[in-house]
């Protein structure tokens, strides 16, 4: 008990105080011989609750029944100078040659509860920023579209009634801007897209295999093109947002299929595994990989590795992947070998 890093306090069956350790001393500012045959209601438990605890001792006296014994219970303790501070303790009763003695044994989480109460106001102003900017995102895509659509009409009308009239320059101009018109329409569709999601969406049972075989038949001419092989284990059945995951399982096996190995058909190989009630989902395919350095980078909105000439895209398949398991409670990384393949993973809580 002198060498216990909690501090321990031992009261007999009439509530008088009979044990004190060093690390209560040191607690609650008290010394063993002040307090000792005093009661707790006159040194650590503070005025509001004490009325409380005397009805308690009275009922485990009467009943044998004392909710707040055998486990651990957080509270407020007094200390010598007059400051309250939350505690957790745990109150045993112990019975001693025909005697009872109820023995606590407690400490200061002070500092716990402030970091945890910290950290619940760090992830609400962060989950009230991330509202305000996906708010931002949609306003502003949406937005963006209307002055688009009338320089890609305009551009589309010009280039009618004027191609061939007027010089080759010109008309190579035009083709620029239609085109660049036309991947700007991409781009401010795919960032609606990416703040609608989770928007309006109800939690469903989601057989994974099911989904899997609607992903395959959507995906079935992309497949056929290049003769890829997708294998997978049995899948679970999640509580999730359906068309979320749908386009999850998309965007995973169609980069897979994109980032291929010139010279020999792809091959993606699905699978998950449980560990206590989280399901971890593994992608592992035979592509082009992925260097370590850029392996936190593709998740992020619009980052691409590759030009336009080498790979389609708009880069942000995978930051709606990554928008999509974190819906879910969920984390989302890769692991990747530079010209061997890489294996997507993502985490999904079983409801
Ligand atoms: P996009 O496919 O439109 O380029 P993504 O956000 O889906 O955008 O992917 C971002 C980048 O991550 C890709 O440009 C590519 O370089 C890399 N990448 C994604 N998936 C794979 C994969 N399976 N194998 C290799 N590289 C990949």
């Amino acid at each position: 008990m002198n060498s216990a890093l909690d501090a321990i306090i031992c009261i007999d069956a009439g509530g008088s105080i009979t044990v004190w350790n060093p690390q209560a001393e040191k607690l609650f500012g008290w010394k063993f011989e002040e307090v000792k045959g005093k009661q707790l209601t006159e040194t650590i438990i503070p005025p509001q609750y004490r009325i409380l605890h005397q009805e308690g001792m009275r009922n485990y006296h009467a009943t044998g029944i004392g909710p707040v014994l055998n486990r651990v219970t957080e509270i407020t303790a007094l200390n010598r100078s007059g400051k309250e501070f939350p505690i957790e303790l745990v109150v045993v009763p112990v019975h001693q040659n025909g005697s009872l003695f109820f023995c606590a044994f407690l400490r200061d989480i002070t500092e716990r509860k402030l970091a945890e109460e910290q950290q619940k106001r760090h992830a609400e102003e962060l989950a009230q920023k991330n509202k305000e900017l996906e708010h931002f995102v949609y306003m502003a895509s949406h937005d963006l579209q209307e002055p688009l659509r009338t320089t890609s009409s305009f551009v589309e009308l010009l280039r009618q009634q004027y191609a061939g009239k007027l010089d080759a320059h010109a008309d190579k101009y035009i083709t620029f801007i239609v085109e660049a018109a036309d991947r700007m329409r991409v781009l401010i569709d795919d960032l609606l897209n990416y703040s609608r999601i989770g928007r309006k969406t109800t939690l469903v049972p989601v057989d994974c295999n099911v989904l899997l075989k609607e992903v395959l038949a959507d995906l079935n001419n992309a497949i056929q093109d290049n003769e890829a092989t997708i294998l997978s284990g049995e899948l679970p059945l999640l509580n999730g947002y359906a068309t979320e995951l749908k386009l999850l399982f998309q965007n995973l096996i169609s980069n897979s299929i994109k980032f291929r190995q010139k010279d020999q058909p792809p091959q993606v190989e699905i699978t998950a595994t449980k560990e206590r009630s989280t399901w971890t989902f593994a992608f592992k395919d035979s592509g082009i990989g992925i260097e370590l350095h850029q392996q936190d980078k593709i998740f992020i909105l619009f980052q691409r590795l590759h030009s336009r000439s080498e790979y389609e895209g708009t880069g942000i398949g995978l930051a709606h992947c990554k928008k999509i398991v974190e819906l879910h409670g969920g984390k989302i990384w890769v692991e990747s070998i530079p010209g061997k393949g890489s294996t997507f993973y993502f985490t999904i809580q079983e409801y």
